[in-house]
């Protein structure tokens, strides 16, 4: 089993035949020559078609979010076994647009870390500093608070994503250096806080198929979280083929 992620954060972007479309172009290629792990993250309404499409091949899928109730009163929002219904493996959880245009706080975050879990769901948890708080050399305590939060008495299959703010949809990536200095602090965090040293950590943040090699060959780069790039067939093979 690998523990390399490639996964494509399709965002409020495809709708269901966009995404099948993608799939079958994806699936026309060699999946076998990378080494990663690809899991499409369509919205909501594609996540039947998008695992329907996927079933025949390696391709897993995820959904972008989950609320943390089991149901009830929550207008707009999916359950659990909603998701499991459509026969999902993962959820993104606490990515950067979710805290910071719709402010969901770190405890909702762990609730739906802890409400994934439970129902049988893989979560990805993102984490990651403004550029404000990189700039005051905050970065690694905002981290800390994040997994701390995140991750507090969360036991089962999860993995990280290091997403700076700033490299989100900008086009501009972290440096290797600071992926590879940012990652390892967070393995220290994460022995401090005595979680396996086997979580996979992926890299997100304006990766590229210019970019990914350099990335995917820093120390501690387990694989991408993917948002611009992943709209593009090409792009994304060829990023998948890099890590
Ligand atoms: P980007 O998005 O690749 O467009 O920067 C990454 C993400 O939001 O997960």
């Amino acid at each position: 089993m690998t523990n390399k992620f490639c996964v494509a954060n399709w965002k409020m972007n495809f709708n269901g035949h966009q995404g099948q479309e993608f799939v079958s172009q994806l699936n026309s290629k060699d999946l076998n020559k990378g080494q990663s792990q690809i899991i499409l993250c369509p919205s909501f309404t594609s996540l039947f078609s998008i695992v329907d499409a996927s079933k025949t091949s390696s391709i897993a899928v995820g959904a972008q979010n989950i609320h943390f109730e089991d149901s009830g009163a929550y207008t707009g929002e999916i359950s659990a076994n909603m998701l499991n219904e459509t026969g999902v493996e993962y959820v993104i959880l606490g990515h950067s647009e979710r805290r910071h245009v719709f402010g969901e706080e770190d405890d909702q975050i762990h609730a739906k870390m802890v409400q994934s879990i439970k129902n049988g769901l893989t979560p990805i948890l993102c984490i990651g500093e403004k550029l404000s708080e990189r700039e005051s050399r905050d970065t690694n305590q905002v981290l800390r608070t994040q997994l701390e939060a995140g991750l507090a008495n969360v036991s089962g299959e999860y993995m990280l994503a290091y997403e700076p703010v700033w490299a989100i949809g900008t086009g501009k990536s972290a440096t290797s250096e600071m992926v590879a200095e940012t990652h390892a602090s967070i393995r220290n965090i994460l022995a401090d806080l005595n979680v396996s040293d086997t979580v996979s950590l992926l890299y997100g943040g304006s990766v590229s198929p210019q970019n990914a090699s350099e990335l995917a060959a820093v120390k501690n780069v387990d694989g991408f979280l993917i948002g611009g790039a992943s709209l593009d067939v090409e792009k994304f093979y060829k990023i998948y083929l890099d890590l």
